[in-house]
């Protein structure tokens, strides 16, 4: 098998495991370090600049933005719906479906096939949750209304209700594995 070193971890590893940095006259030219310590220095500096990636974020929410987001995830919704729902079996915990707080955002992510009864429902499941667990529960998207990659939508299957605490811990940057 064809490898090459790393230059941040140093190890020799398959070409499968560099990304692609862009075309050369010959084919593709490779990152020189591997997709994992590419991931971690993303990680590093996104961890360092929130304050400038909140400002973006703030920036793009434009009502134009959002409208192509809502007709990117019309588009998506059957993919979505299967990321969801594998993010929902993973954490069975927190997987019943709830409706957010998040009023402003909510009205601007509410498609045309919203699918009002199912999102009520969850809201009643909260509530129950809440008696019985005795603590605070909240609505979450399970994929971020508003975010500089993806847009969620406010419909049932992006719906789930987290413990309160833990809902606000998340901001608007989680996104389910494998996206
Ligand atoms: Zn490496």
């Amino acid at each position: 098998m064809v490898s090459k070193p790393c230059t941040k971890c140093g190890r020799s590893l398959p070409l499968a495991d560099f990304a692609v940095s862009r075309m050369g006259a010959n084919g593709p030219i490779l990152r020189p370090y591997c997709k994992e310590c590419g991931r971690a220095a993303n990680a590093a500096w996104r961890k360092a600049n929130k304050a400038k990636l909140a400002a973006y974020d703030a920036a793009r929410a434009t009502p134009e933005r959002r409208a192509a987001c809502i007709a990117w995830q019309h588009e998506n919704r059957e993919k979505l719906k299967v990321t969801t729902k594998r993010w929902r079996d993973k954490n069975p915990s927190r997987a019943v479906i709830h409706v957010s707080k998040r009023r402003a955002a909510k009205l601007r992510a509410t498609p045309p096939w919203y699918d009002a009864s199912a999102c009520d429902w969850a809201y009643v499941a909260s509530k129950m949750v809440e008696r019985m667990d005795g603590v605070r529960y909240s609505v979450d998207h399970i994929v971020p209304l508003v975010s500089d990659t993806v847009c969620g939508l406010h419909v049932s299957w992006n719906l789930a209700v987290v413990p309160h605490s833990e809902n606000a811990a998340k901001g608007n940057r989680w996104w389910p594995d494998g996206w």
